[in-house]
């Protein structure tokens, strides 16, 4: 995503800041200058940071964990509903996801109990509450908002991580993909009531957060199920042998007019069979609209150095396919092409495979 800009890095993971979220600190700086005075608007935005930080934290716990399982995480994001860390695959092992999931709501718990011990040491004697949550004192406003931010997230509301642990705990019981099915159900279940009891106590953040919940739980699912009816099927399976391939001396105009004979969206660039890159139909149009017909393959051709062999796994060429953002991949054996697989024809076949054998 682009609307995000990258703050820094935190043990080697990049650190990144959706704008919206921006428009979230000027807006509480200016709700709170505006009724109380620019000093009161700083403490509140001084607050968000903080809270901030904690989710960052939050999530760093995730991280930690995922990372001594051997999980690559690629980024964390920070959105104005919290934050999201990207992990590259969420282990297949019940107890394993258990603790990932687990470890965030832990730290918050962690910065509230270690709050409360400090506001204890610093002010003898003030009271800690949860009534306060942009009140008057930093620590127990921060004290509450971790209280609260450990509790709301163990709600079993796939995919937050109450709904992860939920899953693990019936992929102990049952196998994985209908643990999935069962726990994005109740997810959705608890997004649907979300958007009501928003709407009813009318709070705009509640149904913002359903949607997302609902929209999360139904991405999750469906990925889940691609990658379980993927299991087993090599490359070999699935490439396709006949197909058009360009040449990087050729007109647009040449490519073009040769695409209109096939189905095939993204084409290999091959000169005197080695494989050069990619060229979508979509990137073609899109030249002969705003750059005109005069071009070559060459210069409008995404470079790809990353190829597959028949025996790969189709879940490592969807892997290399997204480490290089590209539709489109060479099947290379004994350093010749023999096919390619493309992401369209892998999700062809995974749906067929997926139809043969689902259970409800
Ligand atoms: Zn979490």
């Amino acid at each position: 995503m682009n609307w995000a800009f990258r703050l820094g890095s935190v043990m080697g993971i990049p650190i990144r800041v959706h704008f919206t979220f921006l428009l979230l600190l000027a807006f509480f700086f200016f709700s709170e200058a505006s009724r109380s005075g620019a000093r009161n608007g700083l403490r509140s935005l001084a607050f968000i940071v903080l809270l901030f930080a904690c989710v960052l934290l939050h999530e760093l716990g995730h991280s930690a964990v995922a990372r001594r399982f051997g999980v690559r995480i690629t980024s964390i994001t920070l959105y104005p509903f919290g934050g999201i860390a990207a992990l590259t695959e969420i282990p297949r092992e019940p107890a394993k996801e258990i603790l990932i999931a687990i470890a965030g709501p832990l730290v918050n718990f962690g910065l509230a109990a270690a709050l409360f011990v400090g506001a204890a040491f610093l002010r003898p004697g003030e009271h800690l509450g949860l009534a306060s949550l942009t009140g008057a004192h930093l620590i127990s406003g921060l004290f509450s908002a971790n209280l609260l931010l450990g509790l709301f997230n163990l709600i079993p509301a796939y995919p937050m991580d109450g709904g992860r642990i939920l899953r693990g705990i019936l992929a102990s019981r049952t196998d994985y993909l209908q643990a999935t099915r069962w726990a994005a159900r109740i997810g959705k279940v608890f997004a649907g009531v979300f958007v009501v009891v928003g709407l009813l106590i009318q709070d705009w953040w509640l149904p913002v957060l359903g949607l997302f919940l609902f929209m999360g739980a139904t991405s999750e699912e469906q990925s889940t199920l691609l990658q379980a009816s993927l299991e087993g099927l090599r490359v070999g399976d699935l490439m396709i042998t006949d197909y058009l391939s360009l040449s990087p001396a050729e007109t647009l105009t040449d490519a073009l007019r040769r695409s209109f004979h096939t189905f095939q969206e993204d084409f290999p660039v091959i000169r005197d069979g080695i494989f050069l890159g990619v060229l979508t139909r979509a990137r073609m149009l899109e030249a002969l609209r705003e750059e005109g017909r005069d071009q070559y393959v060459q210069s409008l051709a995404k470079g790809v150095n990353q190829w597959v062999s028949p025996a790969d796994p189709v879940r490592e060429a969807l892997r290399r396919m997204q480490g290089e953002r590209v539709g489109l991949l060479p099947v290379v054996e004994e350093n010749r092409i023999v096919g390619i697989v493309t992401f369209s024809s892998i999700l062809r076949g995974a749906a067929l495979l997926a139809g043969g054998t689902r259970r409800d």
